[in-house]
């Protein structure tokens, strides 16, 4: 039994015309003369842009793998004897005497509100977009925000001298967005890949902006893929290859 979905996905914004084989996701009856609203289909006519989950730079994408557990097999039972980490009184032991604070980092000395992190937030455009709402947010809620990748690589007005990242209104304004709301419990992590790294990233950030927490990534990312990203013109295509990214086809 297959928990995926081959060949067809909200996310790419395709489906098949009739019940697909489970295994290769292709219509039990594969039409001669259909149009191919698949990802085969589609492939077929577009190539590998199918890949990009639709409509590019304004969604996040999920998976619909169906996994066979969730959280919603779980049930937490309550009881009406005793109490367990707050006193048996009912005038104690109220909802908003709920205590979700935590602790991390390797001391410990990094106050959290509550145990979460965000996902990472990087260069795209809707990450950039909705940023300053999730950055107070957090702020305001006492968890972690993280700032993903390449944000000052693909900031347009970003300057460096030497190859090294001198000025970046883009995480400038990330930061300072943050630190607007920071209430003093939770914090800002900016993460930094292999061209972060190289274009100076952890030094501007750590000794120019105040950041204090940070992620070094050794490869690009978790992801199998990943730092993927379309660009609307040859100039910025261009801009990006002069930074020392990877940019098919060459410009
Ligand atoms: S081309 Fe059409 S019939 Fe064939 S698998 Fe794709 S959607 Fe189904």
């Amino acid at each position: 039994m297959s928990f995926s979905k081959p060949n067809r996905s909200a996310a790419t914004i395709t489906t098949t015309r009739v019940d697909p084989a489970p295994i290769s996701g292709i219509c039990v009856t594969c039409l001669d003369g259909c149009e191919g609203p698949c990802e085969i289909g589609r492939s077929a006519l577009k190539g590998r842009e199918m890949i990009y989950p639709q409509p590019f730079g304004k969604i996040t994408a999920g998976a619909e793998k169906d996994y066979p557990v969730d959280f919603s097999h779980f049930n937490i039972q309550g009881t009406c004897v005793g109490a367990v980490g707050v006193k048996a009184d009912p005038d104690v032991a109220v909802f908003p005497a709920v205590d979700c604070s935590s602790r991390a980092g390797r001391d410990g000395s990094l106050q959290l509100d509550f145990p979460v992190v965000s996902g990472a937030l990087g260069s795209t455009d809707i990450a950039r977009i909705n940023w300053e709402d999730v950055a107070a947010g957090a702020a305001i809620c006492g968890i972690l925000v993280v700032v993903g990748e390449n944000v000052c690589g693909m900031d347009p007005q970003a300057e460096f001298k030497n190859g090294r990242l001198v000025h970046s209104p883009e995480m400038e304004r990330r930061v300072k967005a943050f630190k607007r709301w920071y209430q003093g419990k939770g914090g800002l992590i900016v993460q930094a890949n292999v061209e972060d790294t190289m274009l100076g990233v952890p030094e501007f950030v750590i000794q120019k902006l105040g950041v204090e927490i940070f992620e070094l990534k050794w490869g690009q990312g978790a992801k199998d893929i990943g730092g993927e990203v379309k660009l609307p013109t040859l100039e910025r295509a261009l801009q990006l290859k002069e930074r020392g990214y990877i940019v098919l086809p060459d410009p």
